[in-house]
């Protein structure tokens, strides 16, 4: 009997929140192993923030996913079969195998995973580009230093809870900021924040400026909208922004109603010598070994901990995918295949 690969690609581009119906599943019989490569069987996959970005034609640092093509993402895979020197049937893979079931690869990119040495969905989240983001972002743009108050948001996702942890081990004075009564317990009982606000409270912005009576030195931006808003006004003079992500602003159709803050924003960035600065975590690529090295030794020791959100069944990922961009995920987003 031929098995068959089902794959989810773009049916239409979202115009605002992604719906279902701009996802479609197809079926196609398993491809064939590539002469010279491997065919992989994916396990689990990834769900990142930026596949939002994927879904659209705006100008980015990378080419969209057209419609009809399969959506794109990171797997942790497991090889079929091999016609390739490094994998052998068998092998664990890190891969990019996209939301389907089975993929091609000409074994370009592949990273051998070791399931004896940390659980292999580590490998995309904490120990993987999510803490590679975190890790590179907050050390050499952020440039943390002893007894400075760290704010981050998004801080029980997979970059954030890395941030706040890593500032804890440079002698930081840690903030949090999620969505919930829940998260932010997590946040202090679980992983060590010194305090957690909720950014759904109706008196956020006392909350966070109450929770941060020194300011605030380093603010590791993943989500902007009104929590940028409440942050702004707390930055200390030299205060460093690594801006990592928007997550709050990327389903948006207009710009935020209220007068151009432009200018305002111009002139904080003189008078307070502000450090504003952008990055995509591949700009950092040469820290990869650090990044391996330090992360590694800080899980083992117990200083890192992370948390995942399991969703089961290739069927169900877009639904995981549009809950996790409003805050329905709790830890690093996955799907098992
Ligand atoms: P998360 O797992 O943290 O998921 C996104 C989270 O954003 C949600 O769970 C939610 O958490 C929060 N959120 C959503 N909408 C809002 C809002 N309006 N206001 C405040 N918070 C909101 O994602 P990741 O850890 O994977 O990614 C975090 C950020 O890092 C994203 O912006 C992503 O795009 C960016 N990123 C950037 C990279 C780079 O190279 N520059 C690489 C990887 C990630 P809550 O319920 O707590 O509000």
């Amino acid at each position: 009997m031929t098995q068959t690969n089902r794959a989810f690609v773009l049916a239409s581009r979202p115009d605002g929140a992604p719906t279902p119906a701009n996802f479609r599943l197809d079926t196609a019989p398993v491809p064939d192993l590539p002469p010279g490569g491997v065919l992989l069987r994916n396990r689990w996959l990834s769900l990142d923030p930026y596949m939002r970005g994927r879904m659209s034609t705006a100008r980015s640092y990378v080419a969209p996913v057209e419609i009809g093509e399969v959506m794109v993402g990171g797997t942790v895979s497991e090889v079929v079969s091999s016609d390739h020197p490094k994998f052998k049937a068998g092998d664990t893979v890190l891969a990019y195998g996209g939301w389907q079931d089975y993929a091609a690869s000409d074994g370009a990119g592949l990273r051998k995973l070791d399931p004896e040495a940390a659980p292999v969905t580590t490998a995309l989240g904490v120990l993987g580009m999510p803490g590679m983001t975190a890790y590179t972002g907050f050390l050499t743009i952020g440039q943390p230093k002893e007894g400075e108050t760290v704010a981050v948001a998004a801080a029980t996702g997979p970059v954030g809870s890395a941030v706040g942890q890593i500032a804890k081990i440079k002698g930081c004075r840690t903030v949090g900021i999620a969505g919930g009564g829940d998260k932010c317990r997590f946040l202090k009982e679980e992983l060590g924040f010194d305090v957690a606000v909720d950014h759904r409270s109706p008196d956020f912005t006392k909350e966070l400026k109450a929770a941060c009576p020194d300011g605030i030195d380093v603010y590791f931006e993943n989500v902007g909208g009104a929590v940028w808003d409440a942050v702004a006004p707390l930055l200390n003079d030299f205060a460093r922004v690594p801006v990592c992500g928007l997550v709050a602003l990327y389903n948006a159709t207009s710009p935020a109603p209220g007068p151009d803050r432009t200018a305002s924003l111009m002139r904080m960035v003189l008078t307070r010598r502000l450090t504003i600065r952008g990055f995509i975590v591949t700009d950092f690529a040469a820290q990869a070994r650090d990044f391996a090295r330090d992360m590694g030794e800080w899980l083992r020791a117990g200083r890192i901990r992370y948390r995942e959100d399991v969703t089961e069944g290739l069927e169900n990922a877009p639904e995981a995918f549009i809950g996790m961009l409003e805050g329905r995920n709790f830890g690093k987003a996955l799907v098992k295949l």
